[in-house]
């Protein structure tokens, strides 16, 4: 069974159609990446998955329910987006807390479940730090980290490599395949980069003009470009 469904999708801004009867399923455990040249669509695709913009035709399933009038909150995704949204007046531990103190998790639970995340993205020693004593690529773990705190079902991931020099967006893309296996957290991935959308994925959607062209495994797409 699919894990997320989008049947019929449908966006459009005044008279701009950005797409229109898009259709994909993904399954549990994936990583599926939207490969496509600026403008094409992705984030809005993506911003459409998440509940943060609406879409105007089509449903949008998860785990065979349609969430499709349903608010981001309520989706149970998390979002890590270009440009580290962190929050520059708490430490890194705070940071990747935040989401656990607004369910109003008990403290212990929330101690133990900032370190195994802080574990998982390599970030120990950073943990009393603020962002701005970070680097670009550690702001970014700790935005992984904390998206994944809260064990969304769904997690997305918006160009979170771009903002990156190359040497640094090829070690945390690396790292962010490790951490997807680790966790086995569904994700979908949108970047304008085929190396990255090749070598990261399971399976890639090439979108373009707001159409999903072609979908592949990495190895489908090298032997039929
Ligand atoms: P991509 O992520 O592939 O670069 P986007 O989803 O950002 O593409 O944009 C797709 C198209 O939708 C572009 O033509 C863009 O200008 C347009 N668009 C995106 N957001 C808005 C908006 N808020 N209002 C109007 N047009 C928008
Ligand atoms: P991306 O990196 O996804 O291509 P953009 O620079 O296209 O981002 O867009 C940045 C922001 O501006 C997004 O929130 C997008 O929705 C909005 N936006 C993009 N194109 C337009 C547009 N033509 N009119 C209004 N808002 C837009």
């Amino acid at each position: 069974m699919s894990f997320i469904v989008g049947k019929n999708l449908e966006k459009r801004y005044d008279k701009t159609t950005v797409f229109k009867n898009i259709n994909f399923n993904i399954k549990k455990g994936e990583f599926v990446t939207l490969l496509g040249p600026s403008g094409c669509g992705k984030s809005t695709l993506l911003r459409c998955i998440a509940g943060l913009n609406e879409i105007n035709n089509g449903d949008i399933y998860i785990e065979g329910e349609n969430v499709t009038d349903k608010s981001a909150k309520d989706r149970g995704i998390g979002m890590v987006f270009q440009n580290y949204a962190l929050f520059p007046n708490m430490t890194v531990f705070e940071n990747i807390a935040f989401g656990l103190e607004m369910k109003k998790l008990k403290k212990g639970y929330i101690e133990k479940k900032v370190d195994e995340m802080l574990k998982l993205v390599h970030l120990e020693e950073k943990r009393d730090f603020y962002p701005a004593q970070l680097s670009g690529g550690q702001k970014q773990r700790v935005a992984i980290a904390r998206s994944l705190a809260t064990e969304p079902k769904i997690l997305l991931l918006d160009e979170p490599l771009s903002a990156l020099d190359a040497k640094v967006r090829k070690s945390l893309r690396e790292q962010l395949k490790e951490i997807q296996k680790e966790t086995n957290v569904t994700t979908i991935f949108v970047t304008h980069d085929q190396e990255e959308a090749l070598t990261i994925s399971d399976r890639v959607f090439i979108m373009d003009k707001g159409n999903i062209v072609q979908v592949g495994t990495p190895e489908e797409i090298y032997t039929n470009p």
